[in-house]
C-alpha cells in the first residue's frame, strides 16, 4: 500500500466505493463522476504508478478482470459495446497516480465517439516505416 494513494485507501476500505468485484490481485468500483452509466474502474490491488511498471501477471490478471467485468456490465446495464483503456501518464490524463483500467459501457445513439477521438495530433504518415523499425529496435 503506498501511502497518501487515494485508490490504495479505496483498495483497503479505507475510503468507501462501490465495489464490483475483487479476487486476490484485483479491485473494480464504480467511477465516482461517470462518463456513461456502469462506468468502472479495474485496479491492481498493488500499487503500481504505471502501466508500464507491472509485471506480466499482474498484466495478465488486470486485463482478464477488465474482460470479465466488461462482459458483466453489457449484460447488466444493457450496453452494446465499451470502450476500455487506461490514461497512462499525466500528459495522458491520468489524474489518480495508481493504474485502473477505464471500463465504459457505450450505447446506441449515446454521441460519444472512439478512441482516436481523445487526441487527433495529425501526425506525419510519410515515415511510418522509419517509425516502426526505431520501435522494433527498442521492443
Ligand atoms: P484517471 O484520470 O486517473 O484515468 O481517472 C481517475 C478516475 O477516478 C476519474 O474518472 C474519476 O472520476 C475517478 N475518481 C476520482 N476520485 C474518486 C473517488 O474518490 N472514488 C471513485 N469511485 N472514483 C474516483
Ligand atoms: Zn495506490
Amino acid at each position: 500500500m503506498m501511502e497518501n494513494c487515494l485508490f490504495c485507501k479505496i483498495i483497503a476500505g479505507e475510503i468507501s466505493s462501490e465495489k464490483v468485484y475483487e479476487d486476490d490481485t484485483i479491485f473494480a468500483f464504480l467511477d465516482i463522476n461517470p462518463a456513461s452509466k456502469g462506468h468502472t474502474l479495474v485496479a491492481p490491488k498493488k500499487h503500481f504508478s504505471r502501466f508500464t511498471d507491472m509485471d506480466a501477471e499482474n498484466v495478465a490478471s488486470l486485463f482478464e478482470a477488465a474482460r470479465k467485468i466488461t462482459a458483466a456490465l453489457e449484460n447488466a446495464l444493457l450496453a452494446e459495446g465499451s470502450n476500455i483503456g487506461i490514461n497512462d501518464g499525466e500528459v495522458a490524463g491520468q489524474e489518480i497516480p495508481h493504474v485502473h483500467v477505464h471500463v465504459i459501457p457505450r450505447r446506441k445513439g449515446d454521441g460519444g465517439r472512439g478512441i482516436k477521438s481523445i487526441v487527433w495530433t495529425e501526425p506525419d504518415t510519410n515515415n511510418l516505416k522509419e517509425i516502426a523499425e526505431k520501435l522494433r529496435r527498442a521492443l
